[in-house]
């Protein structure tokens, strides 16, 4: 019988057995039937059987590149992190993603873009999962999978329901925000390297003397801002479903590396007290004049996955993936995420997701966690030490690393997030910001998703407007009354 070489390699089974006859099934004459004993053909229609695993119940759809981020200014003062530390490059990989959509939606559909990045730090994986949105629809996690569910399919129609969208945030205002960048030119972009990619969350940041400013990570494209109408949309849409997949991917094969400088601005404790509104609000920006954006690194995409299912179906982010002199802050959302999204990976992939390749740190890892399904790897500390403490040279905690103590202060309870919170102010700033042809794309954007919506809901989403400015209320109901047949 042939050796197998990398010369000349032969089809075989998972078991590494040749495989003499890849056309024709084992039977019993040739007419069949085809007997139990055909293991290779039973081999293949079971693998083949289990082919897909869970998509994830938001941000499905999405394409990804690796690239490097490299650090240009000198913030030693404020964190001790690696990562962050001027000349530093750092291998990342970065997923661009829509929210709503499942696996087969199509990419130029109006929704909020993921914007997720992990990167391959020496002291362990740093996971920054954001948003083309610097905030969110929801500040309170309670409401996030209620939010979710008004974005996804009605359970008797099976089809997205505007009723449902409308209803959910004409009774949240603190939607506003986040549903005016949605139905602005922003809420479609023409690829992902034309849209900025936020952190969103109030971070932080810590030095090695254990001192800590709180931050917000941001990622400006440098290809510059572009967007598609809703019109130009759907034509592209006539053409392609894929069209992001094709624009990162083409661009990257092309040579063409898209690339982001990354801005942090920066908030002391000090500021975060005198603040009048939460700055761990996710409905909240930071505003440019009181805390400017200090650029510190440029971020590119330079290279394509060989592996799509390996290298983005299984990559795994989770805002638990910090590292040292890098920390969270009490935003409420995003203390969810950091059980949400590690809990949803060991559902997904499994429990050792952290050890599939593409999650895999790029450094040295030791833990003392045993067994488990899809166990392929070992500790590599001696047989002896698999508990903790042990007196076998096993790997022990460092105190070195703690991060500073973070001070909690005041009373446990169910506080109303919605007491005391102005939730216009900021859509009124932004709104100021536009244009006259943005706010007219504005209000006809959200005009077109209202036509089949109940009146009191909209009323009730009107109302919202007025509240955030008279034009923006004005402007919708002028659209509304235009539709065919008038709402
Ligand atoms: P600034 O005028 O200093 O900042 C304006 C920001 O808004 C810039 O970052 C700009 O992003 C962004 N922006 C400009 N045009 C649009 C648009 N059509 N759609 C969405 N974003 C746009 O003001 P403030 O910092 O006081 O913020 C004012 C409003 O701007 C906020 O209420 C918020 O809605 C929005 N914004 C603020 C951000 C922040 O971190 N402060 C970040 C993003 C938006 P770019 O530089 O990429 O052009």
């Amino acid at each position: 019988m042939p050796s197998q070489t990398d010369q000349d390699p032969h089809l075989t089974t998972t078991a590494g057995a040749p495989v003499s006859d890849s056309q024709n099934s084992l039977t019993a004459g040739d007419r069949g039937p085809i007997l139990l004993q055909d293991w290779p053909l039973i081999e293949k229609l079971a693998h083949f059987n289990r082919e897909r695993i869970p998509e994830r119940v938001v941000h499905a759809k999405g394409c990804g590149a690796y690239g490097t981020l490299r650090i240009t200014r000198d913030i030693t003062h404020l964190t001790c992190a690696r990562v962050l530390q001027v000349g530093t490059e750092t291998p990342v990989i970065v997923r661009f993603s829509t929210l709503a959509g499942e696996m087969g939606a199509a990419d130029h559909e109006r929704d909020i873009r993921g914007f997720a990045l992990k990167f391959y730090t020496e002291e362990g994986n740093w996971d920054l999962v954001g948003n083309n949105t610097p905030v969110f629809f929801v500040r309170d996690p309670l409401k996030f999978p209620d939010f979710i569910h008004t974005q996804k399919r009605h359970p008797r129609t099976n089809l997205r329901s505007p009723t449902a969208m409308w209803d959910f945030w004409s009774l949240s205002p603190e939607s506003l925000h986040q549903v005016t960048i949605l139905f602005s030119d922003r809420g479609l972009p023409v690829t992902p390297m034309h849209m900025n990619g936020y952190g969103s969350h109030a971070y932080s940041l810590w030095n090695d003397n254990g001192e800590r400013v709180w931050v917000k990570f941001h990622f400006k494209t440098r290809q510059g801002h572009r967007f598609y109408t809703n019109a130009e949309a759907v034509d592209v849409i006539g053409r392609t479903r894929e069209g992001y997949q094709e624009a990162l991917f083409g661009a990257i094969e092309a040579g063409l590396f898209p690339q982001w400088t990354l801005q942090i601005q920066i908030m002391t404790q000090a500021d975060a007290e005198m603040s009048p509104y939460n700055p761990f609000d996710l409905t909240k920006v930071w505003p440019h004049a009181d805390f400017p954006p200090v650029e510190i690194g440029i971020l590119e995409l330079n290279r394509n996955p060989d592996n799509y299912f390996t290298d983005i179906e299984l990559l795994a982010f989770s805002p638990s993936n910090v590292v040292r002199g890098i920390g969270h802050s009490p935003d409420k959302m995003l203390q969810s995420r950091i059980f949400a999204y590690a809990d949803a990976h060991r559902y997904r992939l499994g429990t050792h997701y952290q050890a599939l390749p593409i999650n895999r740190p790029q450094c040295p890892v030791h833990h003392y966690h045993k067994d488990g399904a899809m166990r392929f790897f070992d500790n590599a500390a001696t047989p002896e030490a698999y508990y903790e403490p042990n007196s076998f040279g096993g790997p022990v905690e460092n105190r070195s690393f703690s991060e500073p103590p973070l001070q909690i202060e005041g009373l446990t309870a169910r506080f109303d997030h919605r007491t005391g919170s102005d939730d216009f102010s900021q859509p009124r700033a932004l709104f100021m910001l536009f244009d006259d042809g943005q706010k007219a794309r504005l209000f006809a954007n959200i005009a077109a998703t209202m036509q089949d919506v109940p009146a009191p809901i909209i009323e009730r989403q009107v109302d919202l407007f007025e509240q955030v400015h008279p034009d923006y209320g004005a402007g919708v109901c002028a659209e509304l009354d235009a539709l065919d047949p008038p709402f």
